[in-house]
């Protein structure tokens, strides 16, 4: 992520420069923790990320390809196929069930539903008794990890979360930064939070930000030993899952 910039501009031509110039460099695989208080510009910067939206200049850079050289099309596949997301209000459809959800997800990527992978991606979240009930019936836990199964079964390469256990107590929060955690053995996780404790505790990186720049950035693990383990070593994959 080079010099991202980004101003709102109200109604009135009141502004607020949410990010200026923050630049960036994440794993291919690893858990990157975005700390900051309400207002530094976490939610912008993780919203650039994803392509949800565009930077004022600046660039995010995913495997050698720049986003200022993105089409439209680009965008629609990075965001469809590349990144997935998880909000901290889960952003689940009450009147579908459990299934149907992540279904959906498939759906969406013009896939088929398959029910192999629905149930793998299931248990692999531990909920594979919950596939046929609605979200209305789950704990806050249990939504956030249908959330994240929908996510992970688009098999993106990148997760994006924006205050993920936000609205939850304190255990179950530590259950999904364990389950982040899990994940980022194989993809880069990102996730925004104000718990520096659990920051620190889960992180291999964290980054924090105050009034929409980088004030410090640790490294708790190297990146690069993260990937390894995952049996990603860096450099150039043998194929490109979107369609530059
Ligand atoms: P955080 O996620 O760290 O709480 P945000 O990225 O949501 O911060 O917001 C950064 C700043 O930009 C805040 O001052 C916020 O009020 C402002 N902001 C965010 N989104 C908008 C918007 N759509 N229109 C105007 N101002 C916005
Ligand atoms: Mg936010």
């Amino acid at each position: 992520v080079r010099h991202l910039c980004k101003t709102y501009r109200g109604k009135k031509g009141a502004e607020t420069k949410a990010l200026d110039d923050v630049s960036a460099v994440f794993p291919e695989a690893g858990l990157v923790f975005l700390l900051g208080k309400s207002g530094s510009g976490k939610s912008t910067f993780l919203n650039l990320c994803g392509g949800l939206d565009k930077p004022d200049s600046g660039e995010i850079v995913i495997m050698g390809r720049s986003s200022a050289e993105f089409s439209a099309a680009d965008f629609d596949s990075y965001r469809n196929t590349f990144v997935g997301f998880v909000f901290q209000e889960y952003n689940i459809l009450n009147e579908f069930s459990v299934e149907d959800n992540i279904a959906l997800a498939l759906e969406l990527q013009n896939k088929k539903r398959d029910p192999q992978k629905i149930a793998e991606i299931l248990k692999s979240v531990d909920l594979e008794e919950f596939a046929a009930r609605k979200p209305n019936t789950l704990s806050g836990g249990q939504k956030q990890r249908v959330a994240i199964a929908r996510a992970l079964v688009k098999n993106s390469e990148i997760i994006l979360a924006d205050e993920p256990t936000g609205n939850l107590d304190s255990e179950t929060g530590a259950e999904i930064f364990g389950l982040l955690k899990e994940i980022s053995k194989t993809k880069a996780v990102i996730v925004v939070s104000h718990d520096r404790e659990n920051a620190e505790k889960y992180g291999d990186a964290v980054i924090e930000l105050k009034d929409g720049m980088v004030v410090s950035e640790k490294t708790m693990a190297t990146a690069s030993e993260t990937a390894e383990c995952a049996g990603k070593p860096g450099g150039v994959r043998p194929h490109l899952p979107f369609s530059f």
